[in-house]
């Protein structure tokens, strides 16, 4: 299967996900990832503002706005340039892809980021991702320093094979899982 295949099978997959069973898998992921000692040691947390069938990220960004983090979402430019944004619910606007993003353009420079939770469709047994095809986090994480964390559902953890361009994240927390 192509990585185009793949994105259209999981996005149908992740719709048909029913909501009870979303929910709650949604509600054990925030907690394991509060577990994380990279959670609990990092001051500022990026996230993303997630599609209706991905991981609920509302919940995370309340729980780590509780812990006293700051949190940075992203905003994308053309040519698959992204930057950190502070995130401020106050001042979002609809980006090109149908996904809220910060209106602001004050970048938070990554050498401030702690750790990325990063977004996905599929993810193999060495972290390596299938996003939505656009690249935005192969491009960001190739000299990103620090921690980055996925969450999956059972279904997205998949045996495919990375491109040479692929960044892997550190660890994928899966429901059920610590
Ligand atoms: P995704 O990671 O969103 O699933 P892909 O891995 O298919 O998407 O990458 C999408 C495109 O982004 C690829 O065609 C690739 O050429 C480009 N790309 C990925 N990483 C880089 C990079 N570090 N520099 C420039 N282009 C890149
Ligand atoms: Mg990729």
């Amino acid at each position: 299967m192509t990585k185009k295949e793949l994105r259209a099978q999981m996005i149908e997959q992740l719709k048909n996900q029913s909501r009870t069973v979303k929910t709650q898998r949604d509600q054990q992921l925030v907690s394991n990832f509060i577990e994380l000692e990279t959670y609990k040691k990092a001051r500022t947390l990026a996230t993303y503002l997630a599609f209706p069938f991905e991981f609920d990220t509302s919940l995370l960004i309340e729980q780590a706005q509780k812990d006293g983090k700051r949190i940075v979402v992203p905003k994308t430019y053309g040519k698959g340039k992204m930057v950190f944004v502070s995130y401020n619910a106050a001042d979002l606007e609809m980006n090109a892809f149908g996904l809220k993003e910060p209106r602001s353009n004050q970048t938070v420079a990554k050498s401030d980021i702690d750790l990325i939770h990063v977004p996905g469709l599929a993810f193999n047994n060495m972290g390596y991702r299938l996003g939505f095809g656009g690249g935005y986090y192969d491009r960001y994480l190739a000299d990103f320093a620090g921690s980055t964390v996925s969450t999956a559902y059972p279904f997205q953890m998949l045996d495919f094979e990375p491109d040479y361009f692929d960044i892997p994240v550190k660890e994928v927390l899966q429901y059920g899982e610590l």
